[in-house]
């Protein structure tokens, strides 16, 4: 495969990086010591290239994002004529932009016949942050100032602006910037491998959703503004709740006329085998925030669709909702975003994951009987292996995040990216990957999981 930058310098381009380049979520210093940064170069379909062309299988699809594959030339094209045509207009102040109609309408097309408005965002992280504003703005509206309370779960992922790192449920997230902000609450995630003990993950479901209902009295129900889920948590470590979760919490937001959002940066388009993650998983939601999966990755794009009876609320009050963002709308990311959906649909990805989810669960389940193993799970193309010193017990190794890092680093040295959360590794591969590519990712992650079993065999007694 050939690309346009050749003749990389990868010393002088990593020395470059070291000293000018502050990466996101890296410690900086640690990162230089160890030689700095890879360098990727280009990629194709479910295979990224480095500087030192080593060809590398990209388990990931990115950061859970590029959904449709690399290389895909069409969405280059889109962009380069709608930057011919128009690069840039805005959307504030009465004016609009064909693609952003055409996106607008398109992903309401695409979702439950209660939602017809769509507002855009640059970001999963800008999406979150709206609809703290959204829905606090919703409940002064409708007369009930009061509920201002957002309920979260811990170890969630919501992005990382002020206001989506505080709906996320990542404690070192919050220490860093005196978060959360005031009024974001969180509660029990359903993570039963976990925290589920003895309970059946039925009855586990049920206990971890009991935890919003509880936190709704806590707080006191007029109080309570919205509760706030991924369909499947991601950055967190893929926790699959159980099938009993999602219908109890969306039961308790009924009856306390609580808002239930579903973010839907990761879940959204296909990854879970169905357009949306809240239909897999039982949810009816008010308010849809979406990104990642919106553009596949190709360009930053985030959009918020809400319910009509909440825009009726909007609508009626004949009020200005003071927000938006400089590229809200931006005209090549909606071409971009549009041209991605038309290649979900015309090659029917969503309906390859949902034919490709129960190969890739059962590739991925055969590599429980590995002895660090204590359960490889997944859901549409979203898996998940936890890493346990005993598997009967669930028992982890001794420093959080240790036996993760050393699975990661051997996946790299084996050219497979599979990143670790703690000490689960995850895994959310393109919706191009084959079937070949599936066996070889699990061959190379039972490699990884031998390195790991090889360090520290002398910890398992
Ligand atoms: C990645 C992610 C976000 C944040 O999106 P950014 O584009 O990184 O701001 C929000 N929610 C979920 C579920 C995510 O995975």
């Amino acid at each position: 495969m050939t690309f346009q930058a050749q003749n990389v310098n990868t010393e002088e381009l990593v020395a470059l990086d070291n000293v000018h380049h502050f990466h996101p979520f890296t410690n900086h210093a640690a990162m230089v010591k160890e030689g700095g940064a890879r360098v990727i170069t280009h990629a194709d379909k479910a295979w990224l290239w480095d500087s030192n062309n080593r060809k590398i299988l990209d388990a990931m699809a990115g950061l859970w994002c590029v959904n449709i594959g690399y290389g895909r030339k069409s969405l280059a094209d889109a962009a380069h004529r709608q930057m011919l045509d128009l690069p840039y207009y805005n959307t504030f102040f009465k004016t609009t932009t064909i693609p952003a109609v055409q996106l607008a309408e398109k992903v309401a097309s695409l979702l439950p016949e209660r939602f017809n408005k769509v507002f855009f965002v640059n970001s999963g992280s800008e999406a979150n942050d709206t609809i703290v504003r959204l829905v606090r703005h919703y409940w002064e509206l409708k007369g009930q100032p009061e509920r201002k309370v957002i309920i979260a779960r811990h170890n969630a992922y919501h992005g990382s602006t002020m206001a989506s790192a505080s709906l996320g449920g990542m404690q070192h997230m919050h220490a860093q910037g005196g978060l959360p902000l005031p009024g974001i609450v969180h509660v029990q995630q359903p993570y039963w491998f976990a925290e589920g003990g003895d309970m059946s993950p039925e009855d586990f479901g049920l206990k971890a959703a009991q935890a919003v209902e509880d936190k709704i009295k806590e707080m006191g129900a007029d109080k309570v503004a919205a509760v706030i889920g991924e369909p499947i948590q991601g950055a967190g470590g893929v926790i699959i709740p159980p099938a009993t979760y999602w219908p109890e919490v969306q039961r308790i937001c009924k009856e306390y006329g609580v808002l239930l959002i579903a973010d839907e940066v990761i879940c959204g388009f296909g990854r879970t085998g169905k357009l949306f993650g809240f239909e897999s998983l039982g949810m009816e939601p008010d308010i849809v925030p979406m990104a990642k999966g919106l553009s596949s990755g190709y360009a930053p794009i985030g959009a918020v669709a809400i319910a009509d009876h909440i825009m009726e609320v909007i609508d009626a009050a004949d009020s200005e909702f003071a927000h938006g963002f400089t590229y809200s709308g931006h005209p090549m990311a909606c071409a971009v975003a549009l041209e991605n959906i038309r290649i979900l649909e015309d090659e029917k990805l969503v309906e390859r994951v949902a034919d490709l989810a129960p190969y890739f669960a059962e590739k991925l389940g055969s590599l429980s009987d590995h002895p660090v193993v204590g359960e490889a799970r997944s859901f549409g193309l979203l898996g998940a292996i936890e890493i346990v010193k005993n598997k009967q017990t669930r028992e982890r190794f001794a420093e959080e995040g240790r036996a993760g890092g050393i699975c990661r680093d051997a996946c790299l040295a084996n050219d497979l990216i599979m990143r670790a959360c703690r000490d689960t590794m995850v895994l959310s591969p393109p919706f191009v990957i084959t079937r070949e590519e599936i066996d070889l990712l699990v061959e190379r992650a039972r490699i990884a999981l031998d390195a790991v079993y090889d360090a520290l065999k002398g910890e398992m007694v």
